[in-house]
């Protein structure tokens, strides 16, 4: 898994549903090997904001790019081939595919053929599941399932990865591994991490830096420990 060093920046994000403006003026950046924490409260606009960031959604207004390319108006498929990966909030492994098959269609979707197995094992032994590859995607623990979906961004080779909600379900231990492989991710290889999740103890012990949406602005961006203090953002939750 060879990152580049490129950032992604998003520049005045807006999303409208009909009516509804779900994302407002958001502009972030997200630099290689950093682990930024998207958080706010339910409805906020985060996964919205995720799903701009990888082709999921085009914005209404505003741009995305990595470096200086224009990524806006490209689907979820060219945004993969270019390095940003992503796993959705929802478990979406193929139940009936071994996790090996699961983590190679991934493999092959980004890149032709050639060292597409050997992508899928780095990418098993990344997330610790390496011995549980000729299993049905279906008979594995919630918490392995999890660690199967981030193989299969990390089998697309990110220099980004979006993670929504990814220690959802899981338990303690089970999360604290998962901080410790998040964190390889970033200091071994490089890998600029972008995640959502309402485990705010989570947020704070892994992520460099903290974005804080609410009702689709956003109101704060810093270190966790000061941003938690500021008053927008107690107001923000507690409002709630
Ligand atoms: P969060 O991830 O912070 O919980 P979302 O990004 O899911 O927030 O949602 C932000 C707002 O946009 C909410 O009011 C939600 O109901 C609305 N929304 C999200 N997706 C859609 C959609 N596809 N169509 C209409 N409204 C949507």
């Amino acid at each position: 898994i060879a990152p580049d060093t490129k950032s992604l920046s998003a520049e005045n994000l807006v999303m409208c549903f009909g009516g509804l403006v779900a994302v407002k003026d958001v502009s972030l950046t997200l630099k290689p090997g950093e682990i930024l924490g998207l958080i706010g409260p339910n409805g906020s606009g985060k996964t919205t904001v995720m799903n701009m960031l990888s082709g999921v959604l085009q914005p209404t207004e505003g741009k995305v790019l990595l470096a200086k390319d224009q990524l806006t108006g490209m689907n979820s498929r060219q945004f993969a081939q270019r390095g940003i990966a992503r796993t959705f909030q929802n478990i979406r492994l193929f139940t009936d595919l071994s996790v090996y098959q699961n983590v190679l269609v991934a493999a092959l979707s980004t890149h032709d053929g050639e060292g597409a197995d050997i992508r899928t094992k780095a990418a098993l032994s990344r997330m610790n599941i390496l011995h549980l590859a000729t299993e049905d995607a279906g008979n594995l623990s919630y918490g392995d399932q999890r660690r199967g979906e981030i193989a299969r961004a990390l089998a697309c080779q990110p220099s980004l990865l979006f993670l929504d909600e990814p220690a959802a379900g899981m338990n303690r231990e089970e999360t604290d591994q998962l901080m410790e492989i998040l964190r390889q991710l970033s200091t071994d290889l490089g890998i600029g991490i972008l995640m959502v999740d309402h485990d705010l103890k989570l947020i704070n012990q892994l992520c460099d830096r903290v974005i804080v949406l609410n009702e689709g602005r956003l109101i704060a961006e810093g270190l966790p420990d000061e941003v938690r203090k500021e008053p927008a953002v107690i107001e923000a939750y507690l409002g709630k």
